[in-house]
């Protein structure tokens, strides 16, 4: 016979009182929220106002000040990224400004960044999840020693003050909230789009810090050759369009796709579709909509024979107006969809494509004729 087991320890207390430890005294000092303005090649990313608005509610929420980090070659571009960032809600703008950081470079930048965070020492610093952003976040936490929430979808503070980072998790079924409890800054990026764009409001007065690079051309091993711009001009701007129109394995076929392109044609739209389609090689990845792939916030959006499965539904529900098309009357899409068309929509799209065909091009008649 086996000797009895001994009972498991009890389980610690849940939640996350039980984990929350005192703040190292040398982190004690670290104040304020900042936003990195991200630019490449003289243009702002849109994601790092949307940043800006979110950054102003948390730093209003702490009572602290809300910083723009711009990083660049001394110029234009940088001069109107900080006047933007005063208009986007700054209070203060970090600037490094040097003509090693003209390109994008991950040691340049992140030389930088935590030059400026060790200085200046923020509690919180927010990114944008883009290729850029997501480079240099990773960079910078592992430099610094501290946690990242990577494609965080919803940012808020707790009562003790720490950043709550909400992302999805388990696929997607579930989203955690995590915190960096022990170490500053707290740090998180977050994808575009998933947070509005704030209001611009005129001003053009706030403080500027310029800091110096800490590094020189020679200490950098990566060196830009050469510029090749993206070669598919074409390229989709899902994130950003006003009307979006998509398609789903409701529509059988890749062939019947092509309804949904001519709808979204009709209409000055961009067109996408949801995960399977891309996995089946009907659709580009740079297409797909939701948790894996692009989050949209357009005024209008025409989903096609899409179940709505929470990954699909995560990416759209920012949408102005959800407009539903599918036979089966409990698809979940119907579940947050403000319009639901209970119908089948291979033969549905064509009849639509038709009706805008004509009614815009009356309307831009009109117009012409007015
Ligand atoms: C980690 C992870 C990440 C994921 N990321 C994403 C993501 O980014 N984006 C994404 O979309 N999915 C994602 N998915 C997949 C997701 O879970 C769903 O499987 C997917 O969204 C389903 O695609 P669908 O709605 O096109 O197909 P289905 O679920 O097969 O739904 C087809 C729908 O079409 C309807 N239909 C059938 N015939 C017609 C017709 N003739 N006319 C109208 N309607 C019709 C059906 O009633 C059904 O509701 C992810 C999954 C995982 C596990």
């Amino acid at each position: 016979m086996s000797e009895p087991k001994t009972p498991p320890a009890p389980a610690a207390a849940g939640g996350r009182a039980s984990t929350k430890k005192e703040l190292p005294e040398h982190f004690k000092a670290y104040k304020h929220v900042w936003v990195y303005i991200e630019q490449e090649r003289g243009q702002v990313h849109p994601v790092s106002w949307e940043l800006m608005g979110e950054g102003r509610k948390l730093a209003d929420k702490l009572g602290v000040e809300l910083g723009a980090v711009v990083l660049g070659a001394e110029g234009e571009t940088v001069r109107g990224a900080v006047a933007e960032a005063f208009c986007y809600g700054a209070d203060i703008a970090y600037v490094v400004a040097d003509p090693v950081l003209t390109d994008y470079r991950n040691e340049a930048y992140t030389s930088a960044m935590t030059d400026l965070v060790n200085t200046y020492k923020p509690e919180i610093l927010l990114l944008g999840a883009t290729t850029l952003g997501r480079d240099l976040a990773g960079a910078v936490a592992t430099t610094l020693l501290t946690g990242l929430t990577a494609d965080s979808t919803e940012l808020d503070v707790d009562t003790d003050g720490s950043l709550a980072a909400t992302r999805p998790t388990f696929g997607g079924s579930l989203l955690c909230t995590i915190y960096t409890l022990n170490y500053r800054p707290q740090m998180a990026t977050v994808r575009p789009r998933v947070m509005s764009m704030p209001i611009r409001v005129e001003k053009p007065v706030g403080r500027v810090i310029e800091h110096k690079l800490g590094v020189v051309e020679d200490d950098i091993i990566t060196k830009i050759l050469s510029f090749l711009p993206d070669r598919d001009s074409n390229k989709a701007n899902l994130a950003y369009a006003d009307v979006v129109v998509a398609g789903g394995m409701g529509l059988g076929s890749p062939e019947n796709f092509q309804l949904v392109r001519q709808l979204a044609q009709a209409m000055g739209a961009e067109f996408g579709c949801s995960r399977p389609l891309v996995q089946k090689g009907w659709v580009s990845s740079d297409r797909q909509i939701g948790q894996t792939g692009k989050t949209i916030r357009p005024r209008l959006y025409i989903a096609a024979g899409i179940s709505g499965a929470i990954q699909h539904r995560v990416g759209v529900e920012g949408a102005d107006l959800i407009v539903a098309i599918n036979t089966d009357k409990n698809a979940p899409i119907f579940d947050f969809a403000h319009v639901g068309i209970v119908t089948d929509a291979v033969r549905f799209l064509p009849l639509l494509t038709e009706a805008f065909s004509k009614r815009l091009s009356a309307h831009s008649r009109d117009k012409l004729a007015s």
